[in-house]
């Protein structure tokens, strides 16, 4: 009985020991899984921190943001310690990417080329509309705009060609020895990529072009992005990302950021005499004070997106600028009341993009008034020489218009500088009568 007694007691304890035992593995084992999940939670959380400052860094560094992309790299001290922990091959993926980076800024070479400035009208939405000769002429139409499916099919050409969207400002600088004169500035690319600078002519959305097919004007996204309102020829109004230039080149850069030279994408230019955008902030109406408060936004929306803007005169007269024959009051009034009606609101610029390309003489006293008065440092005109010239106080630059005319007549030297105009070219274009 007693060994009976021992026995059974002896298997009790070991039952129970072994309960114990089992319970204690259970939650040793417990708690090192806890530990591993613990540790594979910080681990993912110190790849994701690898994973998104290499991605940021990437973004920039496509964007020719080079030390800034470096920055990202190497100055956040929770990255460091996060590539150190997760061991070698995260420390080494940020290590070679930030060699890759300092190779290319080191590798920048100047750029000396011809200069390329190429510029558009606003965009036709609805070819049907353009053309179809109810309202403006569909002749002028078809010589000088461009379709929204034409500079869309540019774009990725032209960036195929090496172009980079570079910014009109960035090309002169005061000169420092001679205070009141400019200086070209240098201009650093890689190997094999040329600036292009991108201008728009009369982005006032004239009434006019109302029933031809055109955006009615640019307005604020709630997204904080610069939209197009257009009206469908069923009369609907859309707000849409491809009305015109402005938000087609935001979302193209946005999806190859190495098309754009650090932010850059194009100058707007525009008149007066029926507003700004679209809003007509220069009549008096009612509405002037709130449309100048949405210009002001809009603008300055613009210019964080890399927009510059441009006077184009204030009333455009043809007999004025065109013919030349403008007196010198008529010039003074044409100047300031851009410097008085447009300026306030979409911000000073030194940028003049001169009404159907007219250049006059540099001592000519009413060039001098713009010049001088207006304070223009950099004045545009239109023709293909592709070289700069410098007067001293101002640069001039040619720019070359990729609109139906050039696209039919000057299809050549469009093939040898940009594309083949067979791939671009509207199908809905009447036949170019000259
Ligand atoms: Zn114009």
């Amino acid at each position: 009985m007693k060994t009976n007694v021992l026995i059974a007691a002896g298997l009790t304890a070991a039952v129970i020991l072994g309960v114990f035992l089992f319970q204690g593995a259970g939650e040793e084992r417990a708690r090192a899984e806890a530990a591993a999940a613990e540790a594979e939670a910080a681990r993912a959380a110190r790849m994701e921190l690898i994973t998104d400052a290499l991605s940021k860094a990437e973004r920039l560094y496509q964007g020719y943001y080079y030390d800034e992309a470096l920055a990202v790299l190497r100055e956040d001290p929770e990255l460091s310690a996060a590539a150190e922990s997760a061991g070698d091959d995260a420390a080494g993926l940020i290590a070679a990417k930030i060699g890759e980076i300092e190779t290319a800024k080191g590798s920048l070479v100047r750029y000396d080329g011809p200069v390329h400035h190429v510029f558009f009208h606003s965009l036709i939405v609805y070819p049907q509309l353009a053309f179809d000769d109810k309202g403006h002429p569909a002749k002028g139409y078809n010589m000088w705009m461009t379709t929204v499916k034409e500079f869309k099919a540019m774009l990725p050409l032209l960036r195929e060609k090496g172009y980079v969207l570079y910014d009109l400002k960035e090309y002169i600088q005061e000169d420092p020895e001679h205070p009141g004169s400019v200086v070209l500035r240098d201009i650093y690319l890689p190997e094999g990529k040329v600036p292009l600078v991108l201008s728009v002519d009369d982005v006032n959305y004239y009434d006019y072009m109302k029933p031809d097919g055109f955006a009615d004007r640019l307005v604020m996204g709630e997204d904080g992005r610069v939209w197009t309102e257009v009206e469908t020829p069923e009369g609907v109004k859309t707000v849409t990302r491809d009305g015109d230039v402005v938000p087609i080149l935001d979302d193209f850069v946005e999806q190859y950021p190495d098309f754009s030279f650090r932010g850059a994408k194009g100058t707007l230019a525009l008149t007066g005499y029926e507003g700004a955008l679209g809003y007509r902030i220069t009549d008096g109406l009612p509405q002037e004070a709130e449309w100048q408060q949405t210009v002001k936004t809009i603008a300055a929306a613009l210019r964080s997106e890399g927009w510059n803007f441009a006077c184009h005169s204030y009333t455009h007269n043809s007999s004025w600028f065109q013919a030349g024959r403008a007196t010198l009051g008529q010039v003074k009034y044409d100047t300031d009341r851009w410097k008085e009606k447009i300026e306030p609101w979409v911000g000073e610029t030194d940028i003049y993009i001169s009404p159907f390309g007219f250049t006059w003489k540099n001592s000519d006293p009413r060039y001098r008034y713009i010049i001088g008065q207006g304070g223009y440092r950099i004045f545009c005109s239109v023709g293909n020489s592709r070289t700069i010239r410098n007067n001293g106080d101002h640069i001039v630059m040619p720019r070359v218009n990729l609109d139906g005319y050039t696209m039919n007549r000057r299809a050549e030297e469009v093939k040898t500088w940009y594309f083949d105009v067979r791939d671009v070219l509207d199908t809905a274009r009447p036949p170019l009568e000259l």
